[in-house]
């Protein structure tokens, strides 16, 4: 079986989280969000962990280079043999390009990028509902997990309130700064013909049906290349 190394894109409330760990049990592939591998690191003191800690301490972003380092050494692990998937990174052209070079002097390549492709209206939707109790964080959702009374907490009686990132006009900032990084990222899978969108609008199991059939399309034209 060829190896499936995939990336994840998608906008915040796309459901891409969810996506990405049911394809970890169904593949049986790591699934890797940046921030895990970058804490990981950190945490095990591996020389890139100590680099990416120091620009940390100061407050600086942790360099690209210092990030794909840390990918690379995961990809070259045995947990990798048979592909992964990755989820938070790239987020911008320079970035893809960092990877796919790493990816290459390891005798890799990307095998799809998979878009769930979500409108910013359902965004806002499914986001902008989130209603969460101020005593306790427990979260509902006005559409699809409603409380029993309108702004009560079904378990501890505290009041519902809105969190600032589940307003309306936050969320839709975070949408601007999301297409403005990521379109030019799609347009260059696209132009490589890795990108795959999936329509992320629909309930998880079709999302993940899509998802499916979308990676057995692959294998039979990775199949076929052979
Ligand atoms: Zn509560």
């Amino acid at each position: 079986m060829a190896e499936l190394n995939l990336v994840l894109l998608g906008p915040p409330g796309s459901g891409k989280g969810t996506q990405g760990e049911r394809l970890r049990d169904e593949l049986e592939l790591p699934y890797w969000a940046t921030g895990d591998i970058l804490r990981a690191a950190v945490r095990e003191g591996t020389d890139l962990g100590k680099s990416a800690k120091e620009y940390m301490d100061r407050g600086d972003l942790v360099p690209d280079e210092v990030i794909v380092g840390m990918i690379g050494e995961r990809i070259d692990s045995g947990e990798a043999a048979d592909g992964f998937i990755l989820d938070g990174f790239p987020r911008t052209e320079p970035q893809a390009e960092a990877l796919a070079a790493k990816m290459d002097e390891l005798g890799r390549r990307l095998t799809a990028v998979l878009l769930i492709d979500v409108s910013d209206e359902e965004v806002v939707r499914r986001l902008g509902g989130r209603r969460t109790c101020v005593e306790n964080g427990h979260v509902f959702h006005v559409e699809f997990n409603p409380p029993e009374i309108e702004g009560v907490c079904d378990v501890d009686g505290s009041e519902l309130i809105v969190r600032d990132d589940d307003k309306p006009e936050v969320i839709r900032h975070r949408l601007e700064q999301y297409h403005a990084k990521t379109a030019p990222l799609v347009d260059h899978y696209d132009h490589k013909s890795l990108l795959r969108r999936i329509e992320g609008a629909a309930p998880p199991d079709a999302v993940a049906d899509s998802i499916r059939r979308t990676l057995a399309t692959l294998r039979l034209e990775a199949d076929e290349a052979i």
